[in-house]
């Protein structure tokens, strides 16, 4: 995927920018609730075309003292992990000399540059544009993040250079199931990997200056094909900035967007905080199914109880992942590591499963028998008619008079009856409300694609 990393000094509205960026997509309706809203990264869309966002800001550091230093950090982060930097400056303020440092690291990277002169909210200011060409880049754009001023033709030129996405593999039932390993530094990503590949493994992992963000270790295991996306390449890299843990997301999440099912490793030592459930978000949010793997159970002092309330605290935290089974093991001593892969063979079936157009209007039917649709502005909402769209996720559109008057208690209660009746309980689904096409609306079109 593409990426842009907007960077800048503290207050010249890094995260405005960001936050109209991602209002901008259309809206997912998903089954669940709790997807955080707090994050610096977030898979962004603008004219149909797809591309990774992320807001250094997020990254800023609380104390004054430490800002020039961390700045210089995220700043050489964000130019290793973008492929293009919008560069952000106050146009009120003219340029400061932590703007003259940032170019300058920025032009030596001789990556693409796009200086993003904000604060641009009248026309007396144009001339302030002026003053920013001394910073050296071509493309210049004035906007105003807080009134949506300029920021067409800066995504204009923006998504220009992201080639159509390649993907869209062929359907094949032969196609390995792919697993990201994801989780904070430490968890034991790279203790599990060793133990699930073996052998298998030295024949990768040193090949010399392997600059890729993560490699793909194919392997078979129960009969099939499986390939591992392992970020050890990427753990090179935060070598620079191990202080900023921060940064794992922004590493998990490459790794998730080319994974059918991550496992989210969490340090069983430490629990679950907030740092998983940002991973956890970004899974959630990318449509990938998810097993939680509890590792270094070893080394947990436990009796017989201990697992249930571990998945319960776990549960809790991470409420949008209720299809997400949880399994405890040692990456070390290797204890219950092979349950690993049965559980994903669950998790991938469901995942990309079919269910016939007859059974899911079945469902349908029975769901709005036992409990009737809500009243929405005085009138009774109807739901016609449901068909499965694709699989991976499992993605449902159900056709109804008024999409928006379906209220989130009443999806969930549907998503309920889909996960339940139709065998989706290990993956995330989708529903969609559209208005069937012909008929005339008043109302806008619930959900989209992604
Ligand atoms: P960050 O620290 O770079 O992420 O900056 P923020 O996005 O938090 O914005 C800093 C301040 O600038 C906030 O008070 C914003 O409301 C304000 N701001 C952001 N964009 C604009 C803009 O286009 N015009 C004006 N006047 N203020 C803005
Ligand atoms: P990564 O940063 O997530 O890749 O974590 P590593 O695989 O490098 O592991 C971090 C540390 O945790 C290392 O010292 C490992 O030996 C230790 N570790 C990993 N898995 C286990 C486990 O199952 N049990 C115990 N006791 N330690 C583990």
């Amino acid at each position: 995927m593409f990426y842009i990393a907007i960077v800048g000094r503290p207050n010249v509205g890094k995260s405005t920018l960001f936050n109209k960026i991602i209002g901008g997509r259309p809206a997912i309706v998903d089954d669940t609730p709790g997807v955080t809203r707090d994050r610096n990264v977030a898979i962004a869309e603008w004219r149909g075309k797809k591309f990774g966002i992320i807001d250094s800001g997020g990254f800023e550091p609380e104390s004054r003292d430490k800002i020039l230093s961390q700045m210089r950090e995220q700043t050489m982060m964000a130019i290793e992990e973008a492929d293009l930097i919008f560069l952000m400056v106050d146009g009120r303020e003219g340029v400061t000399s932590v703007d003259e440092d940032i170019a300058k690291r920025l032009r030596k990277s001789g990556k693409r540059v796009s200086l993003v002169v904000n604060k641009m909210d009248s026309h007396k200011q144009e001339s302030a544009e002026a003053d920013f060409m001394g910073l050296g880049f071509e493309d210049v754009f004035p906007i105003s993040a807080e009134h949506s001023i300029g920021l067409d033709p800066l995504l204009k030129n923006a998504v220009g250079e992201i080639k159509e996405e390649e993907h869209v593999e062929p359907e094949d039932e032969e196609r390995p199931v792919r697993i990201a390993v994801v989780g904070k530094p430490n968890a034991g990503k790279s203790s599990l990997v060793n133990t699930l590949l073996g052998k298998s493994r030295m024949m990768v992992s040193d090949v010399p200056g392997t600059t890729r963000d993560a490699i793909d270790t194919e392997f078979t295991a129960r009969g099939k094909r499986w390939v591992i996306i392992d970020t050890a390449g990427i753990r090179r890299k935060a070598k620079v900035t191990a202080k900023l843990e921060k940064y794992s997301v922004i590493m998990a999440m490459k790794a998730i967007e080319r994974a059918d099912v991550a496992l989210l490793m969490i340090d069983g030592t430490e629990g679950a905080a907030a740092q998983e459930t940002k991973i956890a978000g970004l899974v959630q949010e990318a449509g990938k199914a998810c097993v939680i793997v509890v590792n270094k159970w070893d080394a947990v002092e436990k009796d017989e109880k201990t697992a249930l309330r571990y998945e319960e605290g776990i549960r809790n935290l991470l409420k949008f992942l209720v299809h997400a089974p949880v399994i405890f093991v040692s990456a070390t001593t290797g204890q219950r590591v092979s349950k690993i892969l049965e559980v994903v063979e669950e998790v991938g079936a469901e995942y990309n499963k079919r269910i016939a157009t007859s059974a899911l209007n079945g469902i349908l039917e029975e769901a709005t028998k036992r409990k009737e649709p809500p009243v929405f502005r005085g009138k009774r909402v109807k739901l016609y008619f449901a068909t499965q769209a694709s699989a991976a996720p499992p993605t449902f559109v159900i056709m109804a008079n008024y999409p928006d008057g379906v209220h989130f208690s009443y999806q969930r209660y549907l998503a309920n009856r889909i996960r339940e009746q139709g065998g989706f309980n290990k993956t995330p689904i989708r529903l969609l409300f559209r208005k069937p096409a012909g008929r005339r609306t008043g109302e806008r079109e619930r959900g989209g694609k992604r």
